[in-house]
């Protein structure tokens, strides 16, 4: 490693290890810093039991016809579910109200609503009104609630805080699972990347020529720095700047916010839901309670019940146990009692007090939208930034991540030359 490279990179998660692959093609040199003890970030896998993964952060390949994680996984040799892409359509959700599946009238009837609000996002998008999605719908439906929480957990946010042009950019495609964890996919092939971990930005001093960026374990100089952490480290100022951010990027780091999903893994100690249980399940109650949960998908015997948003924020709050006996419950709804006595483990996880992220992906505030392209922005063609939260479409996505990683790699390439 030359002791002045021409990139330090902040943070091994897959954007910056997609980035540093990307200049090893364009032939500059770079030093990557991870403050945690590991890559991967927001990609991690953990045993729940002996052979049995479960991914705390992402699980998916979105978007997996035009994801390039899938062709990585192929050649690692690593089993991905394609045969499960249809997971979460209509057609395969199994929905229950009160512990008891809807029959087809109701299930039409909850669909319809469904389509009758994204119809309203993509109008208003189109129309150039960036407005909250939570203005859009109909609330008082009695299908409100499971729409509500749905899209608190696939945005990290609450609707009434999730700006529906921003909902509307994601594109769409197949969901592949990954059989042993998306974050040991992920590990496997950033493996060969040299990084320092343990090693904590703590200053990037950009105002004189190249950057000083001071870490816990002294000063490292390079002729730029590409700053992949996320928008909730940005926002809680665990970085300072010198000179400090412009206001137009500071206002883009506070309109994109990392938002809070956590994921309870129930595993249990034989297969309590048959092969015609698994698959994903959305349930509410007349208590006001509606969760989403994947049960033992690729035959793992697991549950793994999500909770996003204020709920999600909230339920984290309370502690493991109580993650975990809500997590218990809204299964018991679905599949009965019984389930209770042979849960073996569980793993909760809390990414709102994560440290290394301040939360789980990025959502934007409604009328913020546009502020993704700004926080891509470099400046002075010697600070750039990547991560899930600089990219459009295929943002809060681990191949997002990957992609801006790239992008961000090109960019310091032409800005070097
Ligand atoms: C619960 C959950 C579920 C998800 N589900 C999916 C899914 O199914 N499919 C999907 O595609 N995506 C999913 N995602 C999103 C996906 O995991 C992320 O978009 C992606 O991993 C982000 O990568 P990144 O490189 O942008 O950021 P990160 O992974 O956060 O990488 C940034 C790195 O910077 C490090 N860092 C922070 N501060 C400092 C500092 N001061 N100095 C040095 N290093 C620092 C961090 O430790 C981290 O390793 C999910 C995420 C979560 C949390």
């Amino acid at each position: 490693m030359p002791s002045e490279p021409d990139v330090i990179i902040i943070g091994a998660g897959t954007s910056g290890l997609s980035a540093a692959k990307e200049l090893d093609k364009l032939e500059l040199s770079y030093q990557v810093i991870e403050g945690s003890h590991r890559i991967g970030g927001r990609a991690y896998s953990e045993e729940i039991a002996p052979g049995i993964w479960f991914d705390l952060g992402c699980s998916y390949l979105h978007q997996a016809d035009n994801n390039p994680f899938v062709a990585i996984a192929d050649k690692l040799g690593v089993v991905v579910g394609k045969d499960h892409g249809d997971i979460f359509t209509d057609a395969r959700i199994r929905l229950y109200h009160n512990g008891t599946a809807l029959g087809s009238d109701d299930r039409e009837a909850c669909y319809a609503y469904r389509t009758e609000c994204f119809a309203a996002v993509r109008a208003a998008t189109d129309r150039g009104d960036d407005v909250a999605i939570a203005d859009l719908v109909d609330l008082d439906n009695p299908y409100a609630l499971p729409f509500m929480n749905m899209m608190a957990e696939l945005n990290a946010a609450d609707i009434d805080e999730t700006s529906c042009a921003d909902f509307a950019s994601v594109l769409e495609g197949p969901d592949f699972p990954v059989l042993n964890g998306y974050g040991n996919l992920v590990a496997a092939w950033g493996g060969d990347v040299p990084v320092a971990l343990n090693t904590r930005a703590e200053r990037i001093d950009w105002s004189g020529n190249g950057v000083a960026v001071a870490t816990n374990r002294g000063t490292l100089r390079a002729r730029t720095a590409l700053c992949t952490v996320s928008t909730g480290i940005l926002a809680a100022n665990d970085i300072d700047f010198v000179p400090g951010l412009p206001d137009w990027k500071l206002q883009a780091i506070l309109g994109v916010p990392t938002g809070t999903e956590n994921k309870i893994c129930l595993h249990f100690d034989q297969d309590v839901f048959g092969p015609q249980g698994r698959g994903f399940h959305t349930t509410w109650n007349d208590q006001g309670v509606s969760a989403g949960f994947e049960a033992s998908v690729m035959g793992q015997n697991t549950a793994i019940v999500f909770t996003g948003g204020r709920h999600g924020i909230w339920l984290e709050k309370q502690g493991q146990l109580a993650g975990r006996e809500y997590a218990v419950d809204r299964v018991a709804e679905v599949f009965g009692s019984d389930i209770r006595a042979h849960v073996s483990r569980a793993i909760v996880t809390a990414w709102n007090t994560e440290p290394w992220t301040r939360g789980s992906y990025s959502c934007a505030l409604p009328g913020q939208a546009r502020q993704r392209g700004k926080l891509a922005r470099a400046l002075d063609e010697r600070l750039f930034f990547a991560g899930e939260a600089t990219t459009v479409g295929d943002h809060a996505c681990c191949h997002g991540a990957y992609n801006s990683g790239i992008r961000a790699a090109r960019e310091i390439k032409a800005a070097l030359a």
